[in-house]
């Protein structure tokens, strides 16, 4: 089944009618690295494909942002220490927590913030931080999930406030990028960021 990321879904809602180029180059995308992800899965772990995917995704991010810049002279407004988008439920791929739990030996604090958060519903999500955010940074930055990688806000930080779990913010759109994580989250079983990491810990 192909998950599209909610942004590319976005994008997908804006083809109408008859398939456009812009709709065709989306779904070829997804196919292109659903297709290297089922190779690479072949003779690698799945810590080892998350981490490469996620290497691409910096990438193709890079990449978009140098050929495509933002628009209307916007530019990237995401900063170190800001922190909206790690107070809202995150989508991880289950070889996203593996990775995770291979590069970090979480204390007692992580875990029972871990255990705890995957209790919540999507409704009661609110304004609850990710298990991995210490003082307003990423404790986990070099291994965050695809998700995490592709959140560019180009509106002003003062927008970024989260209201019921969800932030009002124009982001910066790298198909590209945002393809990549399509296909891993199409490829393995996904689920929000505190569920899939306390299924994976009680495995
Ligand atoms: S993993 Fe890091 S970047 Fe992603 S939501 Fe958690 S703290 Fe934020």
């Amino acid at each position: 089944m192909m998950l599209l990321t909610d942004n590319l879904d976005l994008a997908m809602k804006h083809v109408k009618g008859p398939m456009t180029a812009q709709g065709k180059q989306i779904l070829d995308l997804v196919d292109h690295y659903n297709s290297h992800i089922y190779m690479m899965r072949q003779d690698e772990s799945g810590a080892i494909v998350a981490h490469s995917m996620h290497k691409q995704i910096d990438k193709l991010l890079k990449e978009s942002i140098k050929n495509r810049p933002p628009e209307n002279g916007k530019t990237i407004s995401c900063k170190s220490g800001c922190s909206a988008c790690c107070h809202i439920q995150v989508r991880i791929a289950d070889v996203e927590a593996e990775l995770l739990l291979e590069a970090y030996d979480f204390d007692a604090d992580v875990l029972n913030r871990i255990s705890q958060l995957s209790k919540i519903k999507d409704g009661e999500w609110g304004v609850r931080a990710c298990p991995f955010l210490k003082s307003n940074k990423c404790s986990v930055y070099e291994h965050r999930p695809a998700a995490c990688r592709t959140q560019f806000v180009t509106s002003h930080k003062s927008k970024c406030d989260v209201k019921n779990g969800v932030t009002i913010v124009d982001r910066y759109l790298s198909i590209e990028a945002e393809g990549c994580t399509s296909a891993l989250w199409s490829s393995y079983e996904t689920g929000p960021l505190a569920q899939v990491m306390q299924k994976k810990i009680m495995e």
